[in-house]
């Protein structure tokens, strides 16, 4: 009853990539572009999340990872009600990945990795965030202390240099035609 009344079957796509790559803006121009088509659309992203849900936690590696554990349980619930949701999260290692699409389930879990180099993404950096992780004052930062494990095969690879904002959005929103997410 749900996918006849959102004309779509619902999913959750992981946007994966370094600080700087271009997560949170295509995130929002993605819903945006769903919302105007008439989808029923939402966005997951660290700042929503750590508001609230994970209030408490830091920025250990467990605690990296606990955040993505409760970001893919409140991804399931948006999608048990129907809904598309966009969650767009550095998720820098290939087992947080994996046990994401296990809680999400594997049938409605894309996973798109949004690349950048490491130097593009420092020079995109507004709130000072590589600065704060050279100086230490951000432990286990992805790309300057601590490991990017690249996804080996996502269901799309999206080089953010070589294409901007809309064809990135383009290229996304014909995954979810082609996989019979977003019908029409
Ligand atoms: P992340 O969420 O991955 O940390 P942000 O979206 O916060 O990245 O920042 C990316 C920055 O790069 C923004 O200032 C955005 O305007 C810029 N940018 C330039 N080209 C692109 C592109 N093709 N896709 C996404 N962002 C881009």
């Amino acid at each position: 009853e749900r996918t006849a009344r959102y004309g779509q079957r619902p999913a959750t796509l992981l946007l994966t990539g370094l600080a700087g790559a271009g997560k949170t803006t295509i995130a929002y121009a993605l819903e945006r572009r769903l919302f105007d088509l008439g989808r029923a659309v939402a966005v997951l992203d660290g700042k929503n999340m750590r508001r609230g849900i994970s209030r408490d936690l830091g920025f250990t590696v467990d605690d990296r990872s606990e955040n993505l554990r409760r970001s893919a349980e409140a991804a399931k619930l948006l999608n048990d009600a129907g809904l598309i949701c966009i969650a767009a999260f550095v998720a820098p290692q290939l087992e947080v990945r994996r046990r994401a699409a296990e809680v999400v389930g594997k049938d409605r879990f894309l996973l798109v990795h949004l690349h950048a180099p490491l130097e593009v993404c420092r020079s995109r950096d507004q709130e000072g965030m590589y600065a704060a992780a050279d100086a230490g004052e951000i432990a286990n930062f992805p790309g300057v202390s601590a490991d990017y494990e690249t996804p080996q095969s996502p269901d799309l690879r999206l080089d953010t240099t070589e294409l901007n904002v809309d064809q990135c959005v383009d290229q996304i929103i014909k995954l979810l035609r082609d996989r019979n997410v977003a019908v029409d």
